[in-house]
């Protein structure tokens, strides 16, 4: 394997399962299609996500980390990991700093997507839940600095986990895009990956419906919309 294509690697870090197919299924069938690996980083448990008041707390956790590695089989991702984070507490703290720069340190991507945690209102049209501006945050600090820095997380080292420099961040669900992604071919395998999550849709018959007008720009294309930061040193 060649250093270029060794380097093909993108990591999705998602707050809840479902995030990350929202903000990034289409790029994912696309790099994936390309030879790229991608993998996902879950940041909660999604003990929260249903309105199903006789729904265990247990069973919901495994029912929906089930339903995410169906929906990454569905993108062509490689693997998913998930951390036991409890939904709706989320905070940006040292733990969950180490926890993704651990992660960025062991899969060693050459682009990180995540939430957009600039702001709290996103076009006027719904609030960034706190749970993804904390996801986001600490992506964001776990690809600058902290992640290049072999004096960061030092304890990494014995366990062979190096320092690593990401050279792509591409944000979604931002009031600042630049970096648009046509995912015209790809809009039907991105709703079939989001279908995974049963006990989100499950019972929308309209959802497909809504997901294809979602993503449809005034320009009649469907777009995932992107900040992207390129790093430059
Ligand atoms: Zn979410």
């Amino acid at each position: 394997m060649t250093q270029e294509q060794d380097d093909r690697v993108a990591l999705v870090i998602a707050a809840h399962p479902d995030d990350g197919d929202f903000g990034a299924a289409g790029y994912t069938a696309m790099q994936a299609a390309q030879g790229w690996t991608v993998y996902f980083l879950v940041c909660t448990n999604g003990a929260k996500g249903t309105e199903d008041r006789s729904m265990g707390r247990e069973r919901l956790i495994a029912l929906r980390q089930a339903e995410q590695r169906e929906a990454c089989r569905r993108m062509g991702a490689r693997d998913v990991f998930f951390l036991d984070n409890e939904d709706g507490e989320l905070s940006y703290d040292r733990r969950l700093l180490e926890q993704v720069v651990r992660h960025i340190r062991m899969l060693r991507p050459h682009t990180v997507l995540t939430h957009d945690p600039t702001d709290i209102i996103i076009r006027d049209s719904f609030i960034n839940h706190p749970d993804h501006r904390a996801t986001g945050t600490a992506a964001l600090d776990a690809v600058y600095p902290t992640a290049r820095d072999h004096l960061n997380f030092p304890e990494h080292l014995a366990e062979g986990l190096e320092p690593h420099k990401v050279r792509e961040v591409l944000l979604w669900s931002t009031n600042q895009p630049n970096h648009d992604i046509d995912i015209g071919p790809l809009v039907d395998q991105k709703i079939h990956a989001l279908s995974a999550h049963a006990t989100q849709f499950g019972n929308r018959e309209d959802f497909a419906d809504f997901a294809r007008e979602r993503w449809k720009a005034d320009d009649g294309r469907y777009l995932e919309r992107f900040r992207r930061i390129e790093l430059q040193f």
